[in-house]
């Protein structure tokens, strides 16, 4: 089969499994889940995934909520990942279930074909994006050891060829005081929600003198139980945000410094602890998408480089995966331009009739991608030497 004919087979497949991919991008849409508790996506996605005849771990790489799904027999891996999990209290606000369905419709459409172009292609079902980073325990785990090539698409207010996805730490600190009658005897007390807002003042003052693409941001989770006694223990979480991975360690370095000596004011003591994983940032690989932008454009998606106007910043596990092996994380259009991802208006834009036809559209660029990444050895070759300059 040549490059021609896969493509032809990949655009029948894809119409024929549409109303099956827009049933489960709505089912998705409708039943949000958090973090690793996307038990009713896993069902639906694994579902389809065995109906159509390809085999499935189900809760794969010690999650349950993630999955495997491989077809072809040799050559090439190319990985496509699905994301489904929403956010708390506004749901589908990131538009994750038109991930899932891009993907499932690419990775079908891609297996229909894989065997007889030489390749392989595996369909990762991804928990758990925001903020758990699935993928991260999953690369940990071997689930992209023989992948050559991943990619997704995100929804947005724009078709762009990324996000500008900074790289991410976050942390959770403790403070411990000492109680004490804060009118009877309040040179008894060791306030540890002093030595909380002293950090917090530490640090924006530490604010005007970073880069200014670096991002600090903390809340207090914990700040006393009444007025009346001091503080014996306050808690806060904090985001440490950098472009990129090398950056961002002397940054979280700073932070902790303007945390410490918050609590040494204050007299308390202070734990932190860095969650685990560390969002990468994400670093896009260029013959694959220069693959993806001229598939969109196929389909009718004029996919446009980022500028200060339409860009999409934020963090992403994907970014994670673009460490080690060569991966793109394209947006496309879902919503209305200014409507951006994480607001309720987003949500509702993520169950449109533009949001259907990006799971078509996604599902079918990333599909004729998979197709040009097997058909010749020269655009694999490229890729490779691409992400290799960038090690
Ligand atoms: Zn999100
Ligand atoms: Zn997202």
């Amino acid at each position: 089969m040549n490059t021609a004919e896969a493509k032809q087979r990949v655009r029948e497949e894809i119409e024929r499994l549409t109303p099956r991919l827009l049933e489960v991008s709505h089912s998705i849409h409708a039943n949000p889940e958090l973090n690793f508790e996307e038990h009713h996506a896993h069902e639906v996605l694994t579902g389809v995934l065995e109906d159509e005849g390809l085999p499935v771990e189900r809760g794969a790489y010690d999650m349950p909520t993630a999955f495997d799904a491989r077809a072809g027999a040799d050559g090439p891996t190319i990985a496509i990942c699905c994301e489904y999990d929403a956010l708390p209290g506004i749901g589908h606000a990131c538009g994750h279930n038109v991930i899932a369905a891009a993907g499932l419709g690419a990775g079908l459409a891609a297996a229909r074909v894989a065997e007889e172009m030489g390749g392989r292609v595996a369909i990762l079902g991804t928990p758990a994006e925001e903020g758990g980073g699935g993928k991260e325990f999953m690369i940990r785990r071997g689930a992209f050891d023989d992948v050559d090539a991943a990619m997704m698409v995100h929804p947005a207010d724009h078709d762009l060829e990324r996000m500008h996805a900074i790289a991410i730490h976050t942390m959770t600190v403790e403070y411990e005081g000492r109680a004490a009658h804060a009118a009877a005897a309040p040179e008894e007390g060791l306030n540890a929600l002093d030595a909380a807002v002293l950090g917090y003042t530490n640090v924006a003052a530490l604010r005007q003198h970073i880069r200014p693409d670096e991002r600090i941001h903390g809340i207090f989770t914990h700040a006393g139980d009444k007025p009346n006694i001091v503080p014996a223990h306050a808690a806060a979480y904090w985001y440490v945000r950098s472009p990129d991975l090398q950056r961002l360690e002397p940054l979280k370095a700073r932070v902790l410094a303007c945390l410490e000596s918050g609590a040494t004011a204050a007299g308390c003591s202070m734990q932190h602890q860095w969650r685990d994983p560390p969002f990468y940032d994400m670093v896009d690989n260029s013959p694959l998408l220069d693959l993806y932008v001229r598939n969109a454009a196929e389909v009718g998606r004029v996919v446009q480089p980022e500028d200060p106007e339409h860009r999409v910043v934020g963090s992403t596990d994907m970014g994670n995966v673009s460490y080690v092996v060569p991966a793109i994380h394209p947006m496309i259009k879902v919503a209305p331009e200014g409507v951006s991802i994480h607001t309720p208006d987003f949500e509702v834009h993520a169950a449109s009739e533009a949001a259907d036809r990006a799971v078509v559209d996604g599902a079918l660029a990333m599909a004729l991608t998979a197709v040009d990444c097997w058909g010749d050895g020269e655009s694999l070759d490229a890729i490779r030497g691409a992400f290799e300059a960038t090690q």
